[in-house]
């Protein structure tokens, strides 16, 4: 972290803390005026003055001589009690080092956003909207012809009451709230801000543990550090494992923290947990919670009044005063991976967390990262396997449809078709997989050739036909639809390749008798919005679910017995190299959605290159040898996860200056550590998407044999950096990128 000058300038009691600036120290200042110094202690926020803004910093330590010459005295002490602990203190620090990180910006990261604002740690007013006495008297049908009221109302009608914040979240206008009012059918009532309730929980009797449960279970101490991979086929019920592993911790009176995927928290998780515990108390952390909610649940955690933990990457950051366990499920997936700002991997965290607190941490995946299975393989972590799926259920068959003479229709093949409509008529469920939302991923003339761009990334639009728009999946830029080509006026306007909308039409089309279930982030606003959808999958009509990723991860539908993979060709194909590993996982993870109860199910893979060595090893032997492949590869190719890589990115909207930043920034580097076979440099080369929001990108690639030759390199450059002046440039370092786009 910082560099203190020796000399000292100014002595007496001087607080040091983390301001959220983007500078790579802590600033010295003096205690509020008037303020007894024994009410110091270190965690808690104070307001400061900084560069005539008022700013909340965290204390990190109280010093007796700072280098720094004429301290400003702080504001205002914000806490009466520290918000952060010693434990949470030393992994935020960690944190600052490792990823080169402002330390200021690591301590703002961990706080909630009220928090952040400088909002009091305790339980503040909200205000709630509930229905009036002749509201509650009406049915969910009532306000048919205002359907955003009549969403609003159902709502309520299910939930009793809402806050304000979360209602935003939610989309539902003032001016829809106040149509309402009028009708007087709702009023707002103030109350205290409390976190959102959990799902209603049905007790349900724990499984009889079968044997490779038992096996997983007794290699795990809890009364120590330990890093164990968990490599677990999917439904091999590693899920139960996580619940024995939180009912031992807390049995002891400690808390257990379970991180999960960005779209993995479902309500319907939730649920499982708190009918195993209902007698414990369950603080969810994840950004769908309203500001106050999110608040609430940290200070649950953080205060220790909550048992366990459910959280995406940030809960990583949450101090956990009794910490008994650390559990990662899906360790695989990229949301781990903070993009930007501080660029952590919540993952990569368990692990330090864990050690730092002396318990134990299980990275759980059917399909492990490539960097988490090279831990396990050379025995830096522990590696444990469970192959067989938990109750009756049966691995599913796996066939290649080859398309690439096949008539399609809309990207089906006749084959496919015909398979989908005989599981509908059995009775049982079909899931298709489409890696793209959208009516079509290109909008093209056919006389001139047009092709609609984004005018601010380098890609093409995406048309959807619903809305009648073309929309960019970067920037979220957005025009009307066109029928006529701006170019050359032609009328020959076509739309190239497909997405879940054309999917949707076509599959709605042919088995009309069916109920079709679209699931995107179009359709899905909210994770309550995609727990409703699946409503009529989990009563086990027959249906057909059609999707995106959203559908791959955490949904138990046991009528599933035919999964669909419309393309598995795109990952195989592209300029990331992580992009076989991303293929491979997803594929398997999709795969995996067949046959979860006891009836068996079958997997329809469509390829134009059926014959691709990656995707026949991946088929007939499985993620886990086609993994181990990978690793071979990268090994040989000097890349993650055998050697270190960090990138350090720029973007500008003149990409002269970026791409100049980023080839004095080499120079640098290069004076400091010339290239050798130990550590090399390539770049400055375009990121992936070359332009995105209007900004040219790119980056320079650092590899190393191990970090702690990449470490005190990455801290110099930053230095260098920071004094660079273009405040039109942005520039980061990213250690252990996971995306070059
Ligand atoms: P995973 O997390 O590995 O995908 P889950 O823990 O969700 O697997 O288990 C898959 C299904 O099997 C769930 O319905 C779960 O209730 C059930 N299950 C888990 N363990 C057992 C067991 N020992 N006996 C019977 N059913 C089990
Ligand atoms: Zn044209
Ligand atoms: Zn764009």
């Amino acid at each position: 972290m910082q560099q203190t000058v020796p000399k000292t300038v100014q002595q007496g009691v001087i607080l040091r803390l983390a301001v959220p600036v983007p500078l790579r120290r802590l600033f010295d200042y003096l205690p509020p005026e008037g303020l007894n110094p024994a009410e110091l202690k270190p965690g808690q926020r104070l307001w400061v003055p900084f560069a005539g803004r008022k700013l909340v910093a965290v204390l990190v330590k109280v010093v007796l001589e700072s280098p720094q010459a004429q301290l400003k005295p702080a504001q205002e002490l914000i806490d009466s009690k520290a918000l952060f602990d010693s434990g949470a203190r030393k992994l935020l620090n960690w944190i600052a080092d490792y990823y080169q990180a402002p330390v200021g910006e690591v301590y703002a990261a961990a706080l909630p956003a009220a928090l952040r604002k400088g909002k009091p740690a305790d339980h503040w007013a909200e205000q709630w909207l509930q229905l009036t006495t002749e509201g509650k008297g009406l049915p969910e049908s009532a306000l048919a012809r205002a359907p955003k009221q009549q969403a609003l109302l159902q709502q309520l009608l299910r939930a009793g009451q809402q806050s304000r914040t979360y209602l935003k979240t939610q989309g539902h206008t003032p001016a829809v709230i106040r149509a309402l009012q009028e009708r007087q059918l709702v009023e707002w009532v103030s109350g205290p801000t409390v976190p959102p309730p959990m799902p209603a929980a049905e007790a349900t009797p724990p499984p009889q543990l079968n044997s490779e449960q038992q096996q997983v279970l007794a290699a795990v101490d809890c009364s120590c550090f330990s890093a164990t991979l968990l490599e677990g086929t999917t439904g091999s019920g590693k899920t139960e494992v996580y619940l024995r592993l939180m009912e031992r911790v807390l049995a002891e009176g400690r808390q257990a923290l379970l991180l999960v995927p960005e779209i993995g928290l479902t309500p319907q998780t939730l649920r499982r947990i708190a009918a195993r515990f209902p007698e414990h108390s369950i603080a969810a952390l994840h950004s769908g919670l309203a500001e106050g909610e999110r608040a609430q649940s940290w200070l649950a955690a953080s205060e220790g009044q909550a048992d366990i933990v459910i959280g995406t990457r940030s809960a990583i950051m949450t101090p956990l005063p009794r910490l008994g366990v650390v559990l990662v499920d899906e360790e695989h997936d990229a949301s781990f991976k903070q993009q930007d700002g501080v660029r952590y991997s919540a993952r990569d965290l368990a692990v330090v967390l864990a050690r730092n607190s002396d318990v134990p941490v299980l990275l759980g995946s059917a399909t492990p990262s490539l960097e988490t299975l090279h831990n396990a393989l050379n025995g830096r972590y522990q590696h444990l396997r469970m192959r067989q799926r938990a109750g009756d259920a049966r691995p599913p068959q796996i066939h290649v449809v080859p398309t690439l003479r096949e008539p399609l229709e809309e990207g089906f093949s006749p084959q496919v078709l015909r398979h989908i409509g005989e599981t509908l008529a059995r009775g049982e469920q079909v899931l298709v997989f489409i890696n793209r939302r959208g009516f079509a991923p290109a909008l093209n003339c056919d006389d001139c050739g047009w092709i609609a761009d984004c005018p601010h990334c380098s890609s093409k639009l995406t048309m959807h036909r619903r809305q009648r728009q073309l929309r960019c999946h970067h920037c979220d830029y957005r025009r009307p639809l066109v029928d006529t080509c701006p170019q050359c006026h032609s009328r020959s306007i076509s739309a190239l390749g497909g997405g879940t909308e054309r999917s949707e039409e076509l599959l709605a089309r042919r088995f009309a008798d069916y109920p079709v279930i679209r699931v995107d982030r179009d359709t899905t606003t909210s994770k309550q919005a995609l727990d409703r959808l699946l409503a009529p999958a989990r009563d086990g009509e027959p249906c057909l679910l059609l999707g995106t990723q959203m559908l791959a991860k955490g949904h138990h539908l046991p009528r599933v017995t035919l999964v669909v993979i419309q393309d598995a060709d795109g990952g195989l194909f592209s300029a990331d190299f992580r992009a076989p590993e991303r293929t491979g996982q997803l594929l398997e993870q999709v795969a995996g959605r067949a046959g979860r109860g006891s009836l068996s199910g079958r997997v329809l893979v469509q390829s134009r290159f059926p014959e691709h060595p990656l995707l026949q090893m991946l088929l007939e032997k499985g993620y886990g040898t086609f993994a181990r492949q990978l690793l071979r590869d990268r090994a040989v190719a000097q890349l993650p996860p055998t050697h270190a890589m960090a990138l350090v990115r720029a973007e500008c909207e003149e990409p002269a200056w970026a791409e100049e930043f980023l080839h004095n920034a080499r120079l640098f580097m290069q004076s400091l550590v010339p290239p050798s076979p130990q550590l090399q440099y390539l770049g400055p080369v375009p990121a992936l998407l070359e332009r995105k929001s209007g900004r040219y990108r790119f980056y320079v690639q650092v590899t190393a044999q191990n970090r702690a030759q990449l470490q005190p390199l990455l801290a110099r450059v930053c230095a260098w950096a920071e004094s660079n002046k273009n405040r039109r440039l942005r520039w980061a370092v990213d250690m252990d990128a996971q995306e070059l786009s």
